[in-house]
């Protein structure tokens, strides 16, 4: 679907809009694990302003509510105030992971917030969200490589591939 030097291409250009729009801001990126760790590496790699990186992961557990399963998120640094923060993620497809995100790193105060994403699925969005940088917008297909999984396998792969359900 996409290959890895159209990605690079990419990577570089979202970096320059951040290295304009968050000098003097020392940034701090956090990276949503596992899928966003080789965006967050190139995308990192290219940003030439003082920054800070951390990284975070979200599971999925069954809450006592019936209504299944609740969102946790481990490894959130507890000293965001005032800091210009930029979430970074691999895919927004539904756009819920994104959002309890966005809401649970809001309640610390930080200065700024936004959302840097390598893909987005526009057609799958159920929440009301839309990430300030988009590496790629996509149809609403299943993809892998470039950080993104398939059952733990596929991250490794340089470009990014439609999987095959068949
Ligand atoms: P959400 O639906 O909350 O926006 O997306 C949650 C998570 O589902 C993403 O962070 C990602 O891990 C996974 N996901 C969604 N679409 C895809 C896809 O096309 N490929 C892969 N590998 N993961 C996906």
């Amino acid at each position: 679907m996409i290959g890895s030097s159209e990605i690079a291409q990419r990577v570089k250009i979202i970096a320059s809009e951040i290295n304009r729009e968050y000098e003097s801001k020392n940034p701090l990126f956090i990276g949503v694990l596992n899928g966003a760790f080789l965006f967050m590496a190139d995308l990192f790699k290219e940003v030439s302003i003082s920054c800070e990186i951390g990284f975070i992961r979200v599971s999925s557990y069954n809450g006592l509510q019936s209504s299944g399963a609740v969102k946790n998120v481990i490894g959130l640094s507890e000293n965001l105030s005032g800091r210009h923060v930029i979430v970074v993620e691999d895919i927004v497809d539904t756009g819920e992971t994104a959002l309890f995100l966005l809401e649970e790193i809001r309640k610390q105060n930080p200065a700024t917030l936004k959302l840097a994403t390598l893909l987005f699925k526009p057609a799958s969005v159920k929440k009301n969200i839309k990430p300030d940088y988009i590496g790629f917008e996509i149809e609403p297909a299943f993809v892998v490589g470039y950080g993104l999984d398939y059952d733990g396998q596929g991250r490794n792969l340089n470009d990014i591939y439609v999987l095959n359900e068949t």
